[in-house]
């Protein structure tokens, strides 16, 4: 089992000076927001001293996440996978969302290339007030031909901004690609080292500077062996492929190996094992023709599984809005803190352009509830104010029943908000969910309290038989 690492170990390489140059009161603060990842050593000043540069490298090394954190890409095009601590979202904040890569073929013609490195671009989902949007464009050699495979490498290169995957076993390729200026100043990732080619593809990852695949399918013997042999010759951005079966048996042993590998580098220690995971669920659209709703649909659950147990990247190749949403939807949910409920700023909100006769609503500020809120609100054309209730990130039923959704905090949101004067009524709309405090809500605000639905995709009925 690897050694726990405590406040106190971490406080052991600090200055112990309590100076607070780092804006924290001590060392012990600061050591805190080390192992919540919120400071990095660096923000120590006293500590870049040459005195303590033993005391820096001890520090980081003792702080390094088991699973190392690999970057693709350079400058503002950069995308970080990796770098877990723990095994369960509950223990500690996830960092690092997995990665999603669109995959383009370079038998594919030029204009339909650029169009779709533009489709990955612009794919864009607002939810929960987050953008969720794709991250990679992986570049696979389906032609065999160097000098295709070059020119279409820079061609995406120049279509997007996105970090790149270069996807050959075949080492000529990826030496024509990374020879184009344009594609090796972008740091991309090469797909992949394997049994047959290792030398020549690492070879061309220490040339270039460039993180690199180690594909052994269903064979951790190997993996761990090529890990070794890479390690050897310097190569520290490892990205591990152990194979993405999507089949029956095939596709349990792929999940099953995922999680034996993950749980090697956290729980018991192999610092060989240590390096971000990779799936390919495009690969269900190899071989034989498929049909695209099925092979989109099928990719979709396929990704969901591999997320699910500790895929860091993922190479897809559906650009189906309907398959891509539960797949980011499932990211989004995975890489939330279960500890920290999303929330938003409490106050009021102006919905529309509202008038003195138009109806106020109550939410809480959990974001799931006033996001579904406002965007029901919206897209029926309802013109009204929204107060949006301090429930600790809560939703209605949780914090009703927790106390958070309370008369008197209902009357502090009421009174803060003016919401008094801007109309010339006294009906203040609650959610079903909230009914039990009609009463208590009169009582405090001496307003006529309106239950609502209890699902506000029902406000609109709700208001033509309510609201005159
Ligand atoms: S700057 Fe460094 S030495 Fe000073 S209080 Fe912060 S952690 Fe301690």
């Amino acid at each position: 089992m690897p050694e726990k690492v405590t406040l106190l170990s971490v406080y052991r390489f600090l200055p112990q000076t309590n100076c607070g140059e780092c804006g924290e009161p001590n060392c012990m603060a600061f050591a805190s927001k080390l192992l919540e990842r919120k400071f990095t050593p660096e923000n120590c000043p006293p500590l870049k001293k040459p005195k303590y540069k033993e005391q820096m490298a001890k520090l980081i090394e003792l702080i390094a996440p088991p699973i190392k954190e690999v970057t693709i890409g350079t400058g503002n095009s950069i995308v970080k996978i990796g770098g877990k601590e723990v095994m369960y979202r509950h223990e500690l904040t996830y960092h690092n969302p997995t990665a999603i890569a669109i995959d383009v073929s370079d038998t594919m013609d030029d204009g339909k290339i650029v169009e779709t490195c533009k489709a990955i671009e612009n794919i864009s989902l607002v939810r929960i007030g987050e953008t969720l949007k794709l991250n990679m464009v992986a570049v696979r050699c389906a032609s065999k031909d160097p000098d295709r495979f070059s020119y279409v490498t820079s061609l995406v290169a120049r279509s997007c901004n996105l970090p790149l995957i270069l996807c050959s076993f075949d080492p000529k390729s990826l030496k024509a690609a990374l020879e184009k200026g344009q594609v090796a100043n972008k740091r991309p990732l090469l797909y992949a080292v394997s049994e047959e080619n290792w030398r020549e593809v690492s070879e061309l990852a220490k040339q270039y500077d460039c993180p690199v695949v180690i594909f052994a399918p269903n064979n951790l013997t190997l993996l761990k062996s090529l890990i070794k042999t890479l390690q050897a010759i310097g190569i520290r951005d490892i990205v591990m492929d152990p194979g993405s079966y999507t089949e029956g048996k095939l596709l349990k042993d792929s999940i099953n190996n995922l999680v034996m590998i993950r749980r090697a580098a956290i729980q018991r220690g192999d610092k060989d094992l240590g390096y971000p995971i990779m799936a390919v669920p495009a690969i269900i659209w190899m071989g034989e023709k498929q049909d695209p709703i099925t092979a989109s649909y099928k990719e979709a659950y396929i990704a969901s599984l591999f997320m699910n147990r500790y895929a860091d990247l993922l190479i897809m190749h559906t650009l189906e809005t309907w398959a891509l949403l539960p797949v980011l939807t499932l990211r989004q949910n995975i890489y939330t803190d279960p500890r920290k409920p999303v929330s938003v700023e409490p106050g009021l909100r102006i919905i529309g352009k509202p008038d003195e006769k138009s109806p106020v609503f109550l939410t809480t500020n959990f974001a799931l509830t006033y996001f579904t809120v406002a965007n029901d609100l919206e897209s029926a054309g309802i013109n009204c104010f929204l107060l949006v209730l301090n429930t600790e990130g809560l939703a209605v039923e949780v914090s009703v029943a927790g106390g958070q959704f309370n008369s008197s905090n209902v009357r502090d949101l009421f009174l803060s908000s003016g919401v008094e004067k801007m109309v010339k009524h006294n009906k203040l709309i609650i959610p079903g969910m909230a009914a039990r405090l009609k009463g208590d809500i009169e009582d405090s605000t001496n307003w006529e309290v309106i239950v609502g639905p209890r699902d506000s995709s029902q406000i609109k009925s709700f208001l033509t038989k309510y609201w005159a």
